[in-house]
């Protein structure tokens, strides 16, 4: 009787325990594994990782804001309801079964979105992933700095615009090194230090297109460029290969044709790519009427591009080893702005292990930043484009003799040393005896 007992007890207890995860694998219950918050300035992504393909429906309620998701078939890890990172516009993250098999999330909003969502496949760091992306609705969200010039005066010269594009973001890591270095990191900090020598530039103003740890789709870069009036658009990225010996920086423009190399057709491929591992792009309906609009508006700023580039590639090779002596030509998407010049750099092999050791030092991430801008600087100090700062140069000439210094030339025209040595093209303080100094004029 006793034993009888106690085999009743061991069936009691142990059997719902063997039972209970043979359910759910037989019922073939999805598990919501882990999660992940990306909070870019206008929006909030979350990123649910699931054991496999997911069904769902999302829809958001009122009073307060909130947004659901069913998903059918689905459970939830219990360790996810503690690691969901809040963020962004994201309060809090509750869920709960739903007739008796499907799995409620319900995300507590700080404001209305517009959500939309999207699953992706796996990939070589994530399984299958829903992705929820909300869009501020509120009013709130609609206050992006823009920022419009208004010139009372007519005669008043704009400052060159310089939009900073570091690749990828959020989700989409981009490349890896071996010690772990993410390309979405490394050059997100180039970035950052190229917008402030911008900032310093006279007549110079940067725009850096992301700045922070989110993804923003290809097109809406160049979309938000073209916002800000860009005159050019950097995009700043690190390269990786099969073959870790490769190494090098490389500069990219547009092709007019495809890629010019196998190599840049193989880039383009993986760079574009980022697009639907960093998010699905629906409103590229119009690409092949884009194209054809391209092919038209694309000579002129090409012609720019490809100097700018030159430019760039020419400071590059004195911090580093370039990967191609000459400026490549691919088809990134980022670069296909018709009527903004573009360059794609790619700073390093983050493959290669002493490369990857440098993209993580900031006096290499700064040495790069300042090639990059000594090559921008010198290309648009020689041509700078009508009705910029840049463009106000004063025909004043001096000759420089013997004794001259640079700050007494400063003070006797009233200008900067600094405005001196860019509009100079100077790469230090010695004057030459009888070259010709280009003055600008006051307040330039
Ligand atoms: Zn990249």
């Amino acid at each position: 009787m006793r034993l009888m007992r106690l085999i009743r007890l061991v069936f009691l207890l142990v059997i719902p325990l063997v039972l209970a995860p043979l359910t759910q694998v037989y019922a073939g219950a999805l598990q919501v594994q882990s999660a992940r918050l990306w909070a870019a300035p206008d929006s909030t992504r979350v990123v649910f990782d699931v054991s496999g393909p997911v069904t769902h429906r999302l829809f958001t309620l009122k009073n307060p804001d909130r947004l659901v998701i069913d998903l059918s078939n689905a459970v939830i890890d219990d360790k996810l309801k503690k690691t969901l990172t809040r963020g962004g516009i994201v309060k809090d993250l509750r869920s709960g079964p739903r007739n008796k098999k499907d799995l409620r999330l319900v995300l507590d909003l700080k404001g209305p979105v517009k959500p939309r969502s999207f699953v992706l496949k796996p990939n070589e760091q994530y399984g299958h992933r829903l992705v929820i992306d909300l869009f501020s609705a509120g009013k709130a969200g609609k206050s992006l700095p823009k920022k419009i010039r208004t010139s009372n005066k007519p005669t008043q010269f704009r400052d060159l615009v310089i939009a900073i594009d570091a690749g990828h973001g959020g989700e989409d890591s981009g490349a890896r090194g071996k010690k772990g270095t993410r390309e979405k990191d490394a050059v997100l900090a180039i970035a950052r230090r190229l917008a402030a020598l911008v900032e310093k530039e006279p007549g110079m103003r940067p725009v850096l297109i992301r700045d922070g740890d989110y993804y923003i789709g290809l097109r809406k870069r160049i979309e938000k460029a073209r916002k800000h009036r860009a005159d050019l658009f950097i995009s700043i990225h690190a390269d990786a290969f099969r073959d870790r010996r490769v190494q090098g920086s490389s500069v990219y423009v547009i092709s007019r044709r495809g890629a010019s190399s196998e190599m840049a057709r193989w880039l383009a491929t993986r760079e574009n790519a980022a697009d639907l591992v960093g998010g699905v792009s629906l409103d590229d309906k119009d690409d092949l009427l884009a194209e054809v609009l391209l092919d038209l508006a694309q000579s002129a700023t090409l012609e720019v591009s490809n100097r700018v580039a030159d430019n760039v590639l020419a400071e590059m090779k004195r911090v580093g080893k370039t990967h191609k002596k000459r400026v490549q030509h691919a088809g990134f998407v980022v670069l296909k702005s018709p009527d903004i010049p573009s360059l794609l750099i790619e700073t390093a092999f983050i493959s290669n292990p002493s490369e990857e050791k440098r993209l993580t030092s900031s006096k290499h991430q700064q040495r790069v930043a300042r090639a990059i801008m000594n090559g921008v600087r010198s290309y648009f100090v020689a041509n700078p484009p009508v009705g910029t700062r840049l463009a106000k140069v004063n025909t004043r000439k001096h000759v420089i003799r013997r004794g001259d210094t640079l700050s007494h030339i400063a003070q006797r025209y009233g200008v900067s040393m600094t405005t001196l040595r860019v509009r100079n093209h100077m790469r230090n303080d010695r004057l030459l005896v009888g070259t010709v100094l280009r003055i600008p004029s006051q307040g330039s």
